[in-house]
């Protein structure tokens, strides 16, 4: 019986560390709302972007994850600067991202070379801070200029697109944020046109009025973010797959 009980005894010491977990890990009955947030430059993402994060919505800015993985130390940074030498490098030690665009926009191996070094990085960090959520009641939000050319990209069940004319959009990239006309101009001229995005949006967000009308219509957006199905995270069918939300130098 001495034995027995503590032969139990033990056993049941032994099982407890496991148990304890698996309890822990019972599976949540939430999971995450999942959608992009898209639109031309100057339209207006990022300010819809902190509004939505004023309502309790995780937006992950992909521009901003590709900057990170690019970041000194990191193996992306390591790659391109083997590749492309220290003409790429600030006096920082940071890599100059108008040396990178210089040297591989105008060569399309070099643009490839480029992407492949980047985009598994960019993608497995998108993947990986995505899943974080996947079990939450959270609303994810990736926001990148470029998904409305591959507008599920990842899953996203739903993608919202900011949309202004593209006068006012340089007007306010002009006086909102310093930029020289002449360059809002090129970088608009280089982007997909807005009927694409328009076509590809689930919903629209009309930026041309005030921040109070932008205001009411992220409202409207928020309670149809809750409307969405449940989200399902998906990798990304790389390497075949359409462009990716971002190459980091543009
Ligand atoms: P980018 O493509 O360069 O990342 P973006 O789409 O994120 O740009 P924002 O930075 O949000 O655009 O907006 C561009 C400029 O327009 C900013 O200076 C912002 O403050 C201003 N802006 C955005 N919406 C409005 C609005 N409804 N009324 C007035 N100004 C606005």
């Amino acid at each position: 019986m001495p034995r027995a009980s503590s032969s139990s005894s033990c056993r049941a010491s032994r099982e407890a560390p496991q148990r304890r977990p698996l309890r822990w890990a019972a599976p949540s009955t939430a999971v995450m709302k999942f959608a992009g947030l898209a639109g031309g430059i100057g339209s207006g993402k990022s300010t819809v972007a902190a509004r939505l994060v004023e309502r309790g919505a995780v937006v992950l800015d992909v521009d901003q994850i590709s900057r990170e993985v690019q970041q000194p130390g990191q193996p992306v940074y390591r790659a391109m600067v083997a590749r492309w030498g220290d003409a790429i490098v600030g006096p920082d030690g940071a890599l100059d991202r108008q040396a990178v665009a210089h040297r591989v926009f105008a060569d399309h191996d070099e643009l490839a070379a480029l992407m492949a070094i980047t985009t598994p990085a960019i993608e497995a960090s998108i993947y990986a801070r995505v899943a974080a959520h996947h079990d939450t009641d959270r609303v994810v939000v990736l926001e990148a200029a470029l998904l409305a050319r591959n507008p599920r990209l990842y899953g996203i069940a739903g993608l919202i697109v900011v949309d202004v004319p593209e006068e006012l959009a340089i007007r306010r990239l002009v006086t909102g944020r310093g930029m020289l006309e002449r360059d809002a101009r090129a970088r608009l001229a280089n982007q997909p046109p807005r009927e694409a995005r328009l076509q590809a949006a689930d919903f629209v967000i009309d930026n041309s009025g005030g921040l109070e009308a932008l205001d009411e219509q992220v409202e409207a957006a928020w309670a149809w973010l809750g409307s969405l199905p449940d989200g399902r995270l998906e990798a990304r069918p790389s390497p075949a797959g359409p462009s990716p939300p971002a190459t980091g130098a543009g």
